[in-house]
């Protein structure tokens, strides 16, 4: 039994099918052509090579049936030795050939594999969950480094060798030939019998380890909230399950290797004892000579060996194929919409009959309309749960909206090319990660083209007096190992990105709600830099940033409930008035 499906749920990112997998492999290989045919020139000219001392041994045989002399026995025996010594030259010089083009091949995958990695869009990112892609990436690319670097050159050498061996036996005497292809097809059985079942199996398989590195990583990440909440027995089992999945998933793969590999190897020594079998009538019936025979028996305990890597490489290649079509599958994520890169769509954020909800769930925004003027700052507040942070995504432009649209400056802001977008509308949260790399690096990636002087005015904007004393100025190494910031230098760096970016709305997530009080105040002041003249929809968490702000929205289970100034809604005395007064004592 085959066990469950392996195609991409709504959730998972996608796994490429077999025909994406067969033209990609091909590119591969078009794309070194040249060593990829060197290496099977050598390849085949060392078989070649190999096929000299069974041959010259045959002869040897003969020759002593027909009492030769010395002397010629001598040159046929060194023969034999020039023929070694051509075969371990050949291939030693093959592989080397093969392994370059290898590692070539897998350097050129990871590069393209990080390329479409950072083109997936955030939101599958997150439905997909970090354990696939984490897994994709170091599993699956290692998987299909080793098979296209080991397994490929194994089979095509193998395969090579195979026609030979058995051309050569039927260059021997024809009968032999066919005697000897006789003992083959219960090896082809089983292999096909194999085949059919592998590639499933193995998606199968690591899709389970996938889900288990997942359940591992998010149990480890979360591990406080675990502790607090007394969630331990039930992550154990969760993981438990986890572990049987794949557990049962590898059995599944074990028991089709466990039926192959036993099979196959009895079947590898049919063609030389069929050979032997009607060799000894043949011999008497003077069809075929001693060294005939003799010659047609080594060739085919020569065949042994690579029958056996064939098989054992076809499976590889299988397993191989299997993270091939994982890795390929997170290039067929249609990518975020490109809309007329350049144009600049305007500053205001209008939001109409907004709906939203996660994945399959109920709506959690239900019909928001919205009209934010260029410039102006507005406050969200309400309830936790009410849907705050999931407005903030939608204006973004992070996840569609299911009915409704959000406009920036008149235009679908999921329409719009993703860089263009960053370049107009920012989310700003509390995740502000500092990457490993310098102090520019960090900088640069929210402007390529800022120049040092401009790098150097936005840290000095946003009141990042630390900047001075770095060792190195722009240079100097940051993150785990060098030199690591503290969560306010981070935070200020976080904003320092965005004075580059420059966009013209920015969306504040709670950007200071876990900051403690005087960090909070001092990266407000190095807020306040950062605001000057853009939109801003600040997610209040603090009711002084509600009275700050032009106007506020009061956002209860997915709906809007008040909508006005400060002073506009205490004096209406609704919902915002009594957390005012609550607040104020
Ligand atoms: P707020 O920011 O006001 O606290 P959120 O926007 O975070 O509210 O959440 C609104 C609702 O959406 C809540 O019921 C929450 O459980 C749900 N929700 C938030 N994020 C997700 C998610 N990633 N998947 C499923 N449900 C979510």
């Amino acid at each position: 039994m085959t066990p469950g499906p392996v195609a991409a749920s709504a959730s998972r990112l996608p796994v490429a099918g077999n025909a994406v997998v067969r033209r990609a492999a091909r590119d591969l290989l078009r794309r070194d052509r040249r060593a990829v045919v060197l290496a099977v020139v050598l390849h085949a000219a060392a078989a070649v090579a190999g096929l000299g001392a069974p041959w010259l041994l045959g002869m040897i045989v003969d020759e002593v049936t027909a009492g030769a002399g010395a002397g010629r026995l001598d040159r046929l025996a060194l023969g034999i030795v020039g023929c070694v010594v051509a075969q371990g030259l050949l291939s030693r010089y093959a592989q080397y050939v093969g392994h370059r083009f290898g590692e070539r091949a897998v350097a050129r995958l990871r590069e393209e594999f990080v390329r479409r990695t950072l083109a997936l869009p955030v939101s599958v990112v997150e439905r997909a969950g970090t354990g696939d892609l984490a897994t994709r990436s170091s599993v699956d690319v290692n998987l299909v480094g080793t098979t296209v670097r080991d397994a490929v050159p194994v089979v095509v050498i193998s395969t090579a060798k195979l026609m030979l061996l058995f051309g050569a036996v039927c260059l021997l005497h024809p009968i032999l030939g066919l005697v000897a292809l006789a003992g083959l097809p219960s090896i082809f059985v089983v292999a096909r019998w194999y085949l059919r079942r592998a590639r499933d199996a193995y998606l199968f398989e690591g899709a389970a380890a996938a889900e288990l590195t997942e359940t591992l990583t998010s149990t480890a990440e979360g591990a406080r909230t675990i502790e607090a909440l007394h969630l331990a027995d039930q992550r154990i089992a969760h993981g438990t399950g986890r572990i049987a999945r794949l557990w049962a998933a590898r059995r599944a793969t074990l028991r089709l290797r466990s039926v192959v590999f036993a099979v196959a190897g009895a079947s590898y020594a049919l063609p030389v004892a069929a050979v032997l079998l009607v060799g000894g009538p043949l011999l008497d019936r003077d069809v075929v000579s001693l060294g005939e025979v003799v010659a047609a028996a080594l060739y085919l305990q020569q065949a042994i060996d690579p029958l056996d890597a064939l098989l054992m490489w076809t499976e590889q290649t299988q397993r191989g194929m299997a993270s091939f079509a994982r890795v390929l599958g997170v290039g067929l994520v249609p990518p975020e919409p490109r809309g007329g890169a350049g144009v600049p769509s305007g500053r205001g954020v209008t939001l109409r009959g907004v709906r939203f909800g996660y994945g399959d769930g109920p709506d959690v925004l239900h019909g928001i309309d919205l009209e934010i003027r260029p410039g102006e700052r507005l406050a969200v507040v309400g309830p936790s749960g009410a849907g705050k942070s999931t407005l903030a995504r939608l204006i973004a432009g992070i996840d569609r909206p299911r009915s409704g649209v959000v406009l920036l400056g008149g235009r679908p802001v999921t329409d719009l090319d993703p860089a263009q977008r960053r370049r107009e509308v920012v989310l700003v949260t509390q995740e502000h990660h500092v990457f490993m790399g310098t102090l520019r690096d960090n900088l640069a990636f929210a402007a390529p083209e800022a120049t040092d002087e401009q790098m150097r005015a936005a840290l000095v904007a946003v009141g990042a007096d630390w900047y001075a004393d770095l060792p190195h100025g722009l240079d100097t190494e940051l993150g785990d190992g060098a030199r690591e910031l503290n969560p306010a230098d981070a935070q200020q760096l976080a904003l320092a990105r965005i004075v580059l970016a420059d966009p013209h709305t920015l969306i504040l997530d709670e950007a200071t709600a876990a900051l403690d009080p005087t960090t909070a105040r001092r990266t407000e002041r190095a807020l306040g830099a950062v605001l000057a003249g853009r939109t801003v929809i600040a997610i209040a968490h603090r009711l002084n940033t509600a009275h700050d702000a032009d106007r506020v929205a009061v956002l209860d289970d997915g709906r809007i409930t008040e909508l006005g100034s400060h002073a506009e809604l205490l004096a209406a005395g609704g919902a915002y008035a009594a957390l005012w007064r609550s607040w104020h004592g």
